[in-house]
């Protein structure tokens, strides 16, 4: 994980925790029960990572489905194990047309 203490934009060093001499992950991510510092959730109805910008890669490498017009398995089965329904193409409102500068998933209907 590249926390800003050696990568420019990096994780804030603050939320996060050794693995081993070589390796940090997100506090709250080592152990059950599973959560990641970062996360502002209730899960079901609302989500976000309150440091998206600077999110490690391995956050980065999974997309949310459809949100770059293409699915994701580890979404899909991250929802799935939760309870909740994959995201299709019609769970992203237009971007241009609501403002954002990134996709956001509608609310739950
Ligand atoms: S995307 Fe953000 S909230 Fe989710 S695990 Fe990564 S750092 Fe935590």
């Amino acid at each position: 994980m590249e926390s800003d203490e050696v990568t420019p934009g990096g994780v804030p060093a603050a939320l996060t925790e050794r693995v081993d001499a070589h390796r940090l992950c997100m506090r709250g991510t080592y152990a059950p029960p599973i959560r990641c510092v970062a996360l502002e959730a209730d899960i079901g109805r609302h989500s976000r990572c309150t440091i998206h910008p600077n999110r490690p890669s391995v956050c980065r490498e999974v997309d949310a489905s459809w949100e770059f017009g293409r699915p994701s398995p580890q979404c899909d089965k991250a929802r799935l194990a939760y309870g909740l329904p994959v995201l299709t193409p019609a769970d992203w409102v237009d971007v241009a047309e609501a403002g954002h500068t990134t996709p956001e998933p509608l609310a739950p209907k």
